[in-house]
């Protein structure tokens, strides 16, 4: 596959997809240690055929973005927690860790070589950043590798769903993760576990699928790649507490936006039940940045909240008010904002 000539992109069509930029990070541990990686223009990898990874699974990532400020600057956004949850998702596979500083360091590294590739202010889009870890140790028996590379690509993308346009979802009957599983852990088995569910949405004319916990199926836990908020008729911020959902940094960081602006944020369970409670819904995540739900159906029932057509308030304030802190509009009051030096 060529590399991407950055003349050849359209800043405001870039939709989701994968481009091949000139420059990689890839970093081996082997013999007990991290054998000090670096910048790479290979964006392919080699493993053996009976590589951990392959077979039972070994890999957890991180999935972040580098925002174009109006200056020409760019930002990433609390690219440490990233660091910490890439561990946490480690520790929960057997996997090694890998030093969260180094972390951060590579990462800036990625954005500052690929610079060029991080969309202009105001074109919506923004440089994806993929860091992920995979087990290498060629094995029969179900065991951790001993071995593992640590690589991270990037990708310019635009948003994920364009302008903050609410989007039919559907309560899906399958799981995405376990109760005691690994839903806390990014991995790739979950995602391999939404895939039919997802489909099966699609097909049906959904832009994506929603999953209740995996013990009472009773509860809202998340949907595939973001987490769920909903705004209450007394004007309070909810978002569910689950063992079974991903910790995410958007969600943590809304919690704190929400408790500034009033809303009084919640983490509890959400009966699936009482969507009538909500005046507003949506998704959250690096990915989809504030997404509004516009309905959610439900064992056939389809519940809507504000509006199918525009966002409702409250979301389009959230979204304002993340999206304004990433790219450098809104006051970082927090320190989540670092900038990357070009
Ligand atoms: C990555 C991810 C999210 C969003 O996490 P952020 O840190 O906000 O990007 C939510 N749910 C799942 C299942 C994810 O994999």
């Amino acid at each position: 596959m060529a590399k991407q000539d950055v003349k050849d992109l359209d800043w405001s069509n870039l939709g989701f997809t994968y481009r091949d930029l000139p420059y990689s990070y890839n970093e081996e541990f082997k013999d007990g240690k991290w054998q000090n990686g670096g910048l790479t223009t290979k964006s392919t990898l080699t493993f053996s055929e009976a590589a951990e990874e392959l077979h039972y699974g070994q890999e957890v990532f991180e999935g972040m973005k580098a925002y174009r400020r109006k200056d020409g600057g760019i930002n990433l956004f609390r690219p440490d927690m990233n660091a910490k949850r890439l561990n946490n998702s480690a520790e929960r596979l057997v996997m090694q860790t890998y030093p969260e500083d180094k972390f951060v360091e590579a990462v800036k590294a990625v954005v500052k070589a690929n610079q060029e590739f991080v969309p202009p202010y105001g074109s919506g889009g923004s440089l994806y950043i993929r860091p992920f870890m995979v087990g290498t140790e060629p094995v029969v028996g179900v065991t951790a590798s001993s071995t593992y590379t640590f690589h991270i690509y990037a990708t310019p993308v635009g948003a994920y769903i364009k302008g903050l346009k609410p989007m039919p979802y559907v309560v899906s009957e399958y799981d995405r993760a376990a109760h005691a599983g690994t839903g806390q852990a990014k991995t790739a088995g979950n995602y391999a576990a939404s895939l039919l569910a997802g489909k099966k949405a699609h097909d049906a004319g959904y832009a994506g699928e929603l999953y209740l916990d995996p013990r009472e199926h009773k509860y809202i836990d998340e949907f595939s790649g973001a987490n769920f908020f909903g705004i209450g008729k007394d004007g309070k911020f909810y978002t569910p507490k689950s063992e079974s959902i991903l910790p995410s940094i958007t969600k943590k960081s809304m919690l704190t936006i929400a408790k500034d602006l009033g809303l009084d944020p919640t983490e509890t369970h959400i009966d699936i039940n009482d969507l009538d409670q909500f005046t507003e819904a949506g998704a959250m995540g690096t990915a989809a940045v504030v997404s509004p739900v516009g309905s959610l159906t439900y064992k056939g029932n389809k519940h809507v909240f504000f509006s199918e057509t525009k966002p409702g308030p409250v979301t389009q304030k959230l979204y304002d008010t993340l999206f304004g802190i990433q790219e450098g509009d809104v006051e970082d009051k927090y320190g989540w904002v670092v900038p990357v030096e070009l």
